[in-house]
C-alpha cells in the first residue's frame, strides 16, 4: 500500500535521524528478504556510514560513504522505524542496524513480507519511469500517447511513471475528470496536462498530510497519515461524490480496484 507520499514521509522523518550515522552492527533475522538471495549484506554495511537516504519511486534508497547504494521496499506492510535499541521488539521485525554506540536501531518491520532489501552497489541505473513531481507534463503525454492501455494500468506501470499506486492513480484522475478506463493514446494535450497538474497537486497534498494510512503505514517516527480522510474516490463507494452528490463506483481496470465517479469522470 506505501506509495510515494507514504515513502517520501519515511525518508523526511528518517534522513535528518540516521545521515551520517555508523552503522555498527547487522542483525538480520530473515535472510531471505535480501536480494540478491544470499547477498552478504552485513560485511558491505557494518563500518560505514550513512551518506543519504533518499526517495526513488516507491523504494527508499540508502547511500553509504562507499558510494554503494541499496533499497529498501516497504511492500504491503512494511515499516522503516529509528527508535531507541531498548524498545521493545514488534514481532515480524526482520532487520536491525545499530547506529553509532548502539543506543539507537533501524528496524525493519514487515509481516507480510511483500517488501524488502536489494543491494545495488555503486551503480546508478534504474528501472524506473520518471519522477512525477519532477516530471514534465510534455513527458508524461508523450509516454501516454504511445500506449493502448487503459490510462489508469498505464500510471500504475513504474517503468512508464514512478511511485503511483492505486489511491494516488484514483484520485489523480479524479481530479482531472478523466475516465480510468479511457486508453492512453485517446486522451487529449488538455486532458493530458490537467493530469499531470492533478498528480503533482494530490502527492504535495498526500505529502503534506503524512501519507494515507489505510492499515499498517507509519514514517520513521512511528506516526500515521491523515490523507485517507481527504480520499474522493478511493475507499469511498456507494458515498456521495464530495463534488456532485453522485454514489462513488468500484469496478476492475487491468485486474486493479478502481474507484470513479461517473459522473465527473469522462
Ligand atoms: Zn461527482
Amino acid at each position: 500500500v506505501p506509495e510515494l507520499p507514504e515513502v517520501q514521509r519515511v525518508v523526511d522523518t528518517l534522513a535528518p535521524a540516521v545521515e551520517h550515522a555508523l552503522i555498527s552492527r547487522v542483525e538480520l533475522v530473515r535472510p531471505d528478504i535480501v536480494e540478491p538471495p544470499g547477498f552478504d549484506l552485513a560485511s558491505r554495511l557494518v563500518g560505514h556510514s550513512i551518506a543519504s537516504v533518499t526517495r526513488r519511486g516507491k523504494r527508499i534508497m540508502v547511500c553509504l560513504d562507499t558510494g554503494d547504494r541499496w533499497f529498501i521496499h516497504l511492500g504491503m506492510t512494511g515499516r522503516l522505524t529509528v527508535e531507541p535499541a531498548d524498545n521493545p521488539r514488534r514481532p515480524h521485525t526482520h532487520l536491525l542496524l545499530d547506529l553509532d554506540e548502539g543506543s539507537r536501531q533501524i528496524r525493519f518491520v514487515d509481516p507480510r513480507r511483500f517488501g524488502g532489501v536489494r543491494w545495488q552497489g555503486p551503480s546508478t541505473s534504474s528501472d524506473l519511469g520518471p519522477e512525477p513531481l519532477t516530471m514534465r507534463p510534455q513527458t508524461l503525454a508523450r509516454r501516454l500517447r504511445r500506449t493502448k492501455r487503459a490510462v489508469k494500468s498505464a500510471l500504475l506501470d513504474q517503468q512508464l511513471v514512478a511511485g503511483l499506486g492505486n489511491i494516488y492513480v484514483d484520485e489523480s484522475l479524479f481530479a482531472a475528470g478523466i475516465d480510468p478506463r479511457r486508453r492512453g493514446c485517446d486522451l487529449s494535450p488538455a486532458e493530458i496536462a490537467r493530469l499531470s497538474g492533478s498528480i503533482k497537486r494530490i502527492l504535495r497534498r498526500a505529502i503534506r498530510a503524512g501519507g494515507s494510512t489505510l492499515r499498517d503505514y507509519v514514517d520513521a517516527n512511528g506516526q500515521a497519515g491523515a490523507f485517507q480522510t481527504l480520499h474522493r474516490v478511493y475507499g469511498r463507494e456507494g458515498q456521495p461524490c464530495r463534488k456532485c452528490k453522485t454514489p462513488i463506483e468500484r469496478f476492475v481496470v487491468g485486474g486493479r480496484s478502481t474507484h470513479v465517479c461517473p459522473k465527473c469522470q469522462e
